[in-house]
C-alpha cells in the first residue's frame, strides 16, 4: 500500500482550492493523497466539492459523515444559518461543525492506519490534533492564508492576554496608536477580524484557542513564497510571533493557485466572459470580484456601477445577490444562491450604456482564468488570500476592498509591505465606498504614473512567484524539507 497523506480542509471554496493544489504537489512526489470532505446530514454536497471530486480522479476523496446534531448543536446551526440550519453549509461557526467530524475522522484513520503517513489539518480542524495524537499519526497544519496573517494569528493570544480585561475594541476607542505585531506592518485594531474587537465574543474565543493550538503541530505548511512575505516568514521562523513557546518548522510551499474556481459552474466549457475578454485590448480591463462569499447591498452595487461608468474604463464585474441584513448569507456558499436580477439591482440603463466596454457576470466567473487573461489589467479584490495569490501570480495590480475574516490584515500586507495594491477608501466605513472613489481609483490604476509603477511591481512579483516553484528555489526546497520530515517520522 502506498504511503498516504490525509488532508482535512476547512469548509468552503477558499479552503478547498489550495488544499487540492497541495494534494497535487504530494501526488507529483509519489505519495497517495486522501482529501476529507465534511457533510452535515441533510445538506446537499456543495458544488465546489462535487467539482473537486469530478475533476481530480487521482485524488481519493472520503466524506466524513457528521453525526446527527444534538439539540444544542442544532440550535447553534440554526443561529449560524439564520434560517433553519439546513439551507447551506453552516459556516458561521466552522469550529463547531468540524469538531463534530472528529469521531468519524478517528474511525476513518483507524481503518486506513497502516498506510497513513501524516494528517494535514486546516486551521479550523485543529482539534483533530487530539485524534492524531491518540492514534500516533504525525499531524501538520496547512495554513491556507499567508504568512503575515499567520504571524497575526499566532501572536493574537499573546497580544490579547497583554490587554488584560480590555478588548481590541477598547484600544480603538483609546489612544489610536497602531498595533505592532512581529513581522507585520503597524496596523489599526480595526483591521483585525471584527469578532476580535470584543474579547468576550464567543467565536473570537474559539479562534484564540485554535491559534494557541497551531504550534502543537509538527510543522506548518503556508500558502506563500518567501520573497513575497520575507518579513513575516523571518519573524515566524525566529519564534518572535509566539513568545515563550517553540514555533514548529514553517514550510512556505506556495503560491498554490489554480483555475479550479472556474470549473465550479463551468463543466469545463470555456466561460463566455473569457470569449468577451478575447476581444478586448491587452491589459485594458478592470476585473471586480469579491470571493466565494462576498456580496453588497443594492446601494453599494449602485455606487460601484456609477463609479465604473464615470471612469470610462473597460470592466468585467461579478455581481451577486445582496446579502440579507443579518449578515448570515455573507458566510454562506453564495454562488449556490439564486442569480441576481441585474435590471433590478443596477442603475436604470447602466447595462445598455456600458455594454460596449463592460460586462457584468452573474454570481460566479472563472476568476483564476480571468486574471491570467492578457486583457485583464487590474483586479478589484476583497483580499481573500486565494484571490490575492491569483492576482499576484497573474502580475495584476490590486485595488483592495476587504470585507471580512482576515482580509483587512491581508490588505495591510498588500498595501504597506508588498506595495502590490492600494486601498479603496471607505471599505471600513459605516457607509460605503463612494462612487467617486471607485471612479478615481479605477482611473488611477489604469491610467496614471502611480498605476504604471504598481503594474511594474506586480510584474516583478509574478516573476518571483514562478521562480519560487522552480527546482532548487525556496518553495520547492521547503516542500522537500517537509517530505524529509515525513520520512523522519516514518523511521521513528
Ligand atoms: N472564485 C471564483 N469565481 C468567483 C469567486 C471566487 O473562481 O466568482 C474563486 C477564486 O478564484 C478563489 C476562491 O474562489 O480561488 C476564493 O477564495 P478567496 O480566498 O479569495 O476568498 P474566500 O472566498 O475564501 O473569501
Amino acid at each position: 500500500m502506498r504511503d498516504t497523506v490525509v488532508l482535512h480542509p476547512g469548509l468552503g471554496v477558499g479552503h478547498l482550492v489550495p488544499t487540492l493544489e497541495l494534494a497535487r504537489l504530494f501526488l507529483r512526489r509519489g505519495l497517495a493523497v486522501t482529501v476529507l470532505l465534511v457533510e452535515p446530514p441533510g445538506t446537499p454536497t456543495p458544488a465546489a466539492a462535487r467539482a473537486a471530486v469530478a475533476n481530480n480522479p487521482s485524488i481519493h476523496f472520503h466524506t466524513l459523515p457528521l453525526p446527527a446534531t444534538d439539540a444544542a448543536a442544532a440550535a447553534e446551526e440554526v443561529e449560524a444559518n439564520g434560517v433553519d440550519g439546513k439551507s447551506s453549509p453552516p459556516a458561521r461557526d466552522p469550529f463547531a461543525v468540524l469538531h463534530r467530524a472528529n469521531a468519524p475522522l478517528r474511525d476513518y484513520l483507524r481503518s486506513a492506519l497502516p498506510s497513513v503517513r501524516a494528517l494535514v489539518l486546516d486551521m479550523f480542524c485543529v482539534d483533530a490534533l487530539d485524534v492524531a495524537a491518540g492514534l500516533g499519526v504525525p499531524a501538520y497544519l496547512f495554513y491556507t492564508s499567508g504568512a503575515t496573517s499567520l504571524a497575526v494569528s499566532l501572536h493574537l493570544p499573546h497580544a490579547q492576554a497583554a490587554l488584560g480585561a480590555r478588548s481590541f475594541g477598547d484600544v480603538v476607542v483609546g489612544d489610536g496608536a497602531p498595533l505592532r505585531f512581529p513581522g507585520v506592518p503597524p496596523f489599526r485594531p480595526t483591521e483585525l477580524p471584527t469578532a476580535a474587537l470584543d474579547r468576550d465574543n464567543a467565536l473570537y474565543r474559539k479562534f484564540l484557542r485554535a491559534f494557541e493550538r497551531i504550534p502543537e503541530s509538527r510543522g506548518i505548511l503556508v500558502n506563500t513564497f518567501e520573497w513575497l512575505e520575507a518579513t513575516a516568514v523571518a519573524a515566524l521562523r525566529d519564534g518572535a510571533c509566539v513568545p515563550g513557546r517553540p514555533t514548529p518548522p514553517i514550510y512556505c510551499v506556495g503560491p498554490l493557485v489554480s483555475g479550479a474556481g472556474g470549473e465550479v459552474n463551468n463543466n469545463n466549457k470555456r466561460h463566455a466572459c473569457l470569449e468577451w475578454l478575447d476581444a478586448q485590448p491587452e491589459k485594458s480591463v478592470v476585473f471586480l470580484c469579491f470571493g466565494s462569499m462576498g456580496s453588497f447591498p443594492k446601494k453599494q452595487l449602485e455606487a460601484i456601477a456609477i463609479g465604473l461608468e464615470a471612469s470610462g474604463q473597460r470592466f468585467l464585474w461579478v455581481v451577486r445577490n445582496p446579502r440579507r441584513d443579518d449578515g448570515a448569507s455573507m458566510l454562506a456558499n453564495d454562488h449556490q444562491q439564486p442569480e441576481p436580477d441585474l435590471d433590478e439591482l443596477l442603475p436604470e440603463g447602466f447595462l445598455e450604456r456600458t455594454g460596449g466596454r463592460g460586462l457584468v457576470v452573474k454570481s460566479w466567473a472563472p476568476q483564476a482564468e480571468v486574471l491570467r487573461h492578457g486583457a485583464t489589467g487590474a483586479f478589484v479584490t476583497h483580499c481573500g488570500w486565494n484571490s490575492t495569490l491569483e492576482g499576484v501570480t497573474a502580475g495584476v495590480p490590486l485595488l483592495c476592498w476587504p470585507l471580512y475574516a482576515e482580509q483587512r490584515v491581508n490588505k495591510v500586507f498588500i498595501v504597506e509591505e508588498a506595495r502590490l495594491g492600494v486601498e479603496m477608501a471607505g471599505y471600513d466605513g459605516e457607509t460605503a465606498v463612494a462612487a467617486e472613489e471607485v471612479e478615481s481609483k479605477v482611473r488611477w490604476v489604469m491610467d496614471s504614473e502611480g498605476g504604471r509603477a504598481l503594474r511594474g511591481r506586480a510584474a516583478l512579483a509574478k516573476e518571483k512567484a514562478l521562480e519560487a516553484l522552480e527546482q532548487g528555489s525556496t518553495s520547492h526546497n521547503d516542500l522537500l524539507e517537509f517530505l524529509r520530515g515525513l520520512d523522519g517520522d516514518a523511521s521513528h
